[in-house]
């Protein structure tokens, strides 16, 4: 946790490790990733790590939160809808995002805007990572999970 200082976090890189694993090496010195699992999902099989840049209980003051996630060859994330909206920039791999009913390829540098009550899920290609930021409100409500994430049948 940081002192709400403004400061710069240095990016270590990836280490060649395990993505999506719980005390998997941190990739911005001092931010621990967290496996990624709400309402007693199974993370791990999921392969979802989050790490909490800034924001959120990191600092106080942000109205915002500024978060890595990082999806496993093969994971995605849960397959949701809320009505606070996120901003999405893809760092690294490669995989596809779900919005309603359209699939779309994401790659680095790709934005995607998830706009209020938008069925959204993000998939890691089989053979690929997939890292993104994600800008989300501090205060927001609950996701409502969705059955059977759909791009995860696919
Ligand atoms: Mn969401």
């Amino acid at each position: 946790m940081s002192d709400g200082r403004s400061r710069v976090v240095r990016w270590r890189g990836a280490d060649g490790g395990p993505f999506a694993a719980e005390g998997a090496a941190e990739r911005w010195e001092g931010v621990v990733p967290r496996a990624y699992a709400r309402d007693g999902e199974a993370a791990a099989a999921a392969g979802v790590v989050r790490h909490t840049l800034a924001g959120g209980a990191v600092d106080a003051e942000p109205g915002f939160e500024v978060r890595c996630f990082e999806v496993a060859p093969g994971g995605w994330s849960s397959c949701e809808r809320h009505a606070h909206p996120h901003v999405v920039v893809v760092l690294a791999g490669r995989g596809e995002v779900l919005l309603d009913d359209a699939r779309h390829s994401v790659a680095p540098f790709d934005l995607v805007y998830v706009a209020p009550w938008t069925a959204h899920q993000f998939r890691a290609a089989e053979d690929a990572p997939l890292a993104f930021l994600c800008v989300v409100d501090r205060e927001r409500d609950r996701p409502q999970r969705l059955p059977a994430g759909r791009l995860s049948d696919g």
